[in-house]
């Protein structure tokens, strides 16, 4: 085995390196900088170039961050790495693995839709794959994000129409950003300062996205000028949104009545930034692997449907290879 599971995160003991690690160690290879996967205190970090500012904001000024370009190789220890782009967000990497001829590939969060502030998912082949199953139910199907950009549209018309601020909730890092480039403005685009912070760095990267404007309090809006706008807000804020506003989130999980009946909302967005089911198959089914490992999310239940349905046995990876 190239890759182990431990208390740490997934290891890889010949290379002596960490992907995305829960707890500080001596270097890491970092996926994307969302927070579940970036901790503090780390000697050295290695990711893609893409990722280095959004990586930046989540550490300290004096952290070491090692780049490399994607389909850039580099030897850790004897062992050959490759960044390829996941689609998750931007600078989001699937991490392959090389060692004795053997490739191992480890998808990180991944999509298959086309987003247009990062690289699509790059097919590669690897006899062993380790994959996330965030949404491995059959019920997750996505729409094409055409199809939920002119709902975002349309909803944003009709609250123009109502004299209603457009509130709109989502992870800060690659969701708002993706829906920022994913829409045609017709009135002005207010951001919470968290959500402005990660655009520089989207900026900074080379990812334009269209003119925003940066809020703190919602009272010190002209009011006729947020009747009109898109407000984009990090979820988890804590914000007094005003009582006339529609207030609606984007996520996979509103995909069932179920995920939508936990937060009451005007509107709900099914758009993620992971792939749904069938992505999931497909992309097992593109890698040709021999063996297919699983983590994160709906691990059992997709390996049960995987056996049942399409004759592919995979493992959860968590139990198959723990190192404590
Ligand atoms: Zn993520």
């Amino acid at each position: 085995m190239l890759l182990h599971w431990s208390k740490k995160g997934v290891y890889c003991p010949e290379g002596d390196f960490y992907i995305d690690p829960k707890h500080p160690v001596q270097r890491a290879l970092i996926t994307h900088s969302h927070s579940d996967h970036v901790v503090k205190g780390c000697k050295v970090y290695v990711t893609a170039e893409e990722n280095y500012y959004l990586l930046r904001l989540r550490l300290n000024k004096q952290a070491r961050i090692e780049t490399l370009k994607y389909g850039e190789s580099r030897k850790i220890n004897g062992i050959k790495v490759t960044f390829f782009p996941s689609g998750h967000i931007l600078g989001a990497s699937q991490i392959l693995l090389e060692h004795h001829g053997q490739r191992w590939l480890i998808t990180g969060d991944f999509k298959r839709h086309l987003d247009p502030t990062t690289p699509p998912f790059q097919v590669i082949h690897a006899e062993v794959l380790i994959m996330e199953t965030t949404f491995g139910h059959p019920i997750y199907r996505w729409h094409s994000p055409e199809v939920i950009a002119k709902q975002i549209m349309q909803w944003w018309h009709d609250c123009q129409k109502q004299n209603r601020p457009a509130v709109l909730i989502g992870y800060s890092m690659g969701k708002l950003q993706r829906i920022q480039k994913m829409i045609t403005p017709i009135g002005p685009i207010l951001v919470h300062p968290i959500v402005a912070k990660v655009n520089a760095s989207y900026k900074k990267t080379g990812v334009s996205l269209p003119l925003s404007f940066t809020f703190l309090h919602f009272n010190k809006i002209q009011e006729k000028l947020l009747n009109q706008s898109l407000v984009l807000l990090p979820t988890g804020v804590k914000m007094r949104i005003p009582s006339h506003a529609s207030v609606a989130m984007a996520s996979g999980w509103f995909q069932t009545t179920q995920g939508r009946s936990r937060i009451p909302l005007h509107q709900y967005f099914v758009l993620s930034d992971h792939a749904d089911y069938y992505q999931l198959v497909q992309t097992i089914k593109d890698v040709a692997p021999e063996k297919v490992f699983l983590y994160h999310g709906m691990v059992n239940t997709f390996a049960s449907f995987l056996k049942e349905h399409h004759a592919i046995l995979a493992q959860p990876f968590e139990l198959s290879s723990i190192i404590l």
